[in-house]
């Protein structure tokens, strides 16, 4: 089963259903009736299945699912054709309220994945070719620029005037000229000609902008 994940923004894949044991079809479960409902072994709901033809699940059921850990999924189906869908291999809900990403240690909410992008550019000073690492949100890491230095990045304290601050920044290691936030976007990020890879590099918390890491860039010297 796959499904995109409205708390963290991904798809995930995964087998919600593996330790159901049972299906019951329009389980009486006291203040609602889910039409597919999913049991294990000892007769606790683990999942429902929602099929909506007309109207939404109500909110009271959508809370007793809530505080009760039960997975909602649901199917919207406008037609006829949609209910081929329930047929399908891999079964592609319009929802499925389970995330399966870790959950932020200082705010509680589910992460996002990240992505570090490894650009192969050039220098805008010298024009010697140069790796750049970037991220589509949040600042580097501790570990984000191990990674990166790992595949030939070097990332360097600098000052800037403008922020009164110090940022790790890539520097080009043939002139020294490193590239500021602004320019890492529109000179390299939004730059389609130049090749790059997206690397895995854990959770990133959009809510309070936390890393997965716990780590803070500032103890990179
Ligand atoms: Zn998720
Ligand atoms: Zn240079
Ligand atoms: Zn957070």
């Amino acid at each position: 089963m796959q499904w995109d994940c409205p708390a963290c923004g991904g798809v995930h894949t995964g087998n919600l259903l593996k330790k159901a044991v049972k299906v019951v079809l329009e389980h009486n479960l006291g203040t609602c009736q889910p039409d597919i409902a999913l049991l294990d072994e000892f007769n606790c709901t683990v999942a429902v299945i929602e099929v909506v033809v007309t109207h939404a699940p109500e909110q009271t059921a959508l809370d007793y699912y809530k505080n009760n850990h039960i997975a909602v999924v649901s199917y919207k189906l406008k037609s006829d054709e949609d209910f081929n869908r329930l047929d399908a291999p891999i079964l592609k809900p319009d929802s499925v309220d389970v995330c399966k990403n870790p959950k932020c240690s200082k705010c509680e909410n589910y992460m996002s994945k990240k992505h570090l992008l490894i650009i192969d550019g050039n220098c805008w000073k010298c024009q010697a070719p140069m790796k750049v690492a970037a991220l589509y949100e949040g600042n580097f890491s501790l570990s984000d620029i191990q990674l990166a230095t790992q595949y030939g990045v070097l990332m360097k304290l600098h000052y800037s005037r403008t922020l009164g601050m110090k940022y790790v920044a890539n520097t080009c290691r043939k002139c020294g000229a490193f590239i500021g936030d602004h320019y890492l976007f529109t000179d390299y990020v939004a730059v389609d000609s130049y090749n790059r890879q997206e690397l895995d590099a854990g959770y990133y918390c959009h809510h309070c902008s936390s890393n997965s890491e716990d780590e803070d860039s500032e103890d990179f010297e």
